[in-house]
């Protein structure tokens, strides 16, 4: 049934909010983006972009700007904290089948203000900070949402409602929908210096293993050369406090454990974060969807999370256009859930999970098989192409693409 509401409203202005609300407005769509802060965040999490996700992104005219602000990153390695590098892989496999054989690595926070300028150049959109989402209900029609404003409370009317509110979701709850999965007992520290770690052998991203605290690295461009080497340090130990990870002298120590150095490290900033393995039971109640992390979060090993969500926004828009325009019916966007769950289940929560296992496995038998299987994958260049299809979530777009 049409509705006799004129537009889309988007909860969140994250990465994936704004990139459904561009799409959408790239269509004529009416789109209302509302956003909780007050101003776009300063998010440090995501820094590393797949292929797909720069192709996607290009005929919204996001590529074209975000690629002169990042590093391509053609090579990336998997190490073994005490013997070193257990396999390099090369990108420029895949040299046929993307135009980006690279990870890309940038901040989100430079991300969102791309999409957001690039959002604003629509009349026919508009994003409203210091606006949050606190419920809805929805009927054949339309769904009314009651956010809070400085102002007070007021009802906003939509066609549509796009949940991309990260992973506490409000508009998931509204929506009754379970998440159900895991939480990892282990807690990733994050931290960035500006030493540069390549003379050191390492590639601007490096997994390494070590059952008692593996890690991994990323090169972030930052104000000047070597840019931001990001470190993600993952924490076993339940018994301490955020506030003793993060104090300066146990920064310093996990890095010197990692690199040792005579000089004390350049820190510029740490973080330490919960990470969850979830996915909503279905995306879609009625006029209201669920997208990127709202939809389901992942740990960070593999780059995954942000990358999927991006993928769930541009599989919507153009669906929900279509189905908004009334030229295709509200079915269709059954099959956004459909394609995008399953990239999910089969792709993201079993590879991230499986990236997360070799890391830290404890088991000096197993370990040794595992890292053995990478070896051998990346001295095969058959093998190690297959790898890079399904690492650089390729595998996972083309499989969704193949779902009625
Ligand atoms: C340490 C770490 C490293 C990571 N690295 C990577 C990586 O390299 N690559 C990758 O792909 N992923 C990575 N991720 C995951 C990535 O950060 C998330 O998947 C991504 O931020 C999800 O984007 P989103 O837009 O769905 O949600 P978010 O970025 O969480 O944005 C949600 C937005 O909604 C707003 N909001 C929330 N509630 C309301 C409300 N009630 N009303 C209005 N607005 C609301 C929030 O303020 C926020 O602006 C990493 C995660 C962590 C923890």
């Amino acid at each position: 049934m049409p509705s006799s509401s004129n537009r889309v409203l988007v909860v969140g202005a994250g990465p994936v909010g704004l990139i459904t609300a561009l799409g959408l407005a790239s269509r004529g769509v009416p789109v209302t983006v509302i956003e909780r802060e007050p101003a776009l965040t300063e998010d440090l999490r995501a820094g590393s972009f797949h292929p797909p996700t720069l192709e996607m992104m290009a005929p919204l005219g996001i590529t074209e700007r975000f690629l002169k602000i990042g590093i391509k990153v053609p090579r990336w390695q998997i190490r073994d904290r005490h013997t070193g590098v257990v396999a390099e892989f090369d990108l420029g496999l895949l040299a046929d089948i993307t135009p980006h054989p690279y990870r890309f690595h940038c901040e989100q926070f430079k991300l969102t203000p791309i999409v957001y300028d690039l959002l604003r150049q629509y009349p026919h959109a508009e994003v409203r900070f210091a606006c949050g989402f606190e419920s809805a209900t929805q009927d054949g029609n339309k769904v009314i949402a009651t956010v809070t404003t400085p102002q007070g409370t007021e009802t906003i009317e939509a066609a549509w409602l796009v949940g991309a509110d990260g992973g506490r979701s409000n508009v998931r709850k509204t929506m009754g929908v379970d998440f159900p999965g895991m939480t990892w007992p282990d807690r990733f520290l994050v931290t960035g210096t500006r030493y540069d770690l390549a003379p050191h052998g390492f590639t601007p991203n490096a997994y390494i293993a070590d059952p008692d605290c593996f890690s991994a690295i990323f090169q972030m461009p930052y104000d000047r050369p070597p840019g931001l080497w990001r470190v993600l340090f993952s924490i076993t130990d339940t018994g301490v406090s955020d506030e003793a990870l993060m104090a300066p002298d146990n920064v310093e120590r996990l890095m010197q454990d990692l690199v040792p150095r005579k000089v004390r490290y350049d820190i510029v900033h740490t973080g330490i974060y919960k990470v969850h393995q979830r996915v909503a039971t279905t995306f879609r109640q009625g006029r209201m969807l669920l997208a990127g992390d709202a939809a389901h979060v992942n740990n960070p090993l593999g780059a995954m999370g942000l990358n999927g969500g991006i993928h769930d926004a541009c599989n919507l828009y153009p669906k929900l256009a279509t189905v908004f325009t009334g030229a295709a019916d509200a079915a269709l966007l059954d099959r956004y859930v459909r394609q995008r769950h399953l990239a999910q289940v089969e792709f993201v929560q079993e590879l991230s999970t499986r990236n997360k296992k070799l890391l830290e496995e404890r088991d000096p038998t197993v370990r040794a098989e595992r890292l053995d299987e990478v070896r051998r994958i990346a001295a095969d260049p058959a093998l190690a192409r297959d790898y890079l299809i399904k690492t650089s979530m390729i595998a996972s777009v083309r499989r969704a693409e193949m779902v009625e």
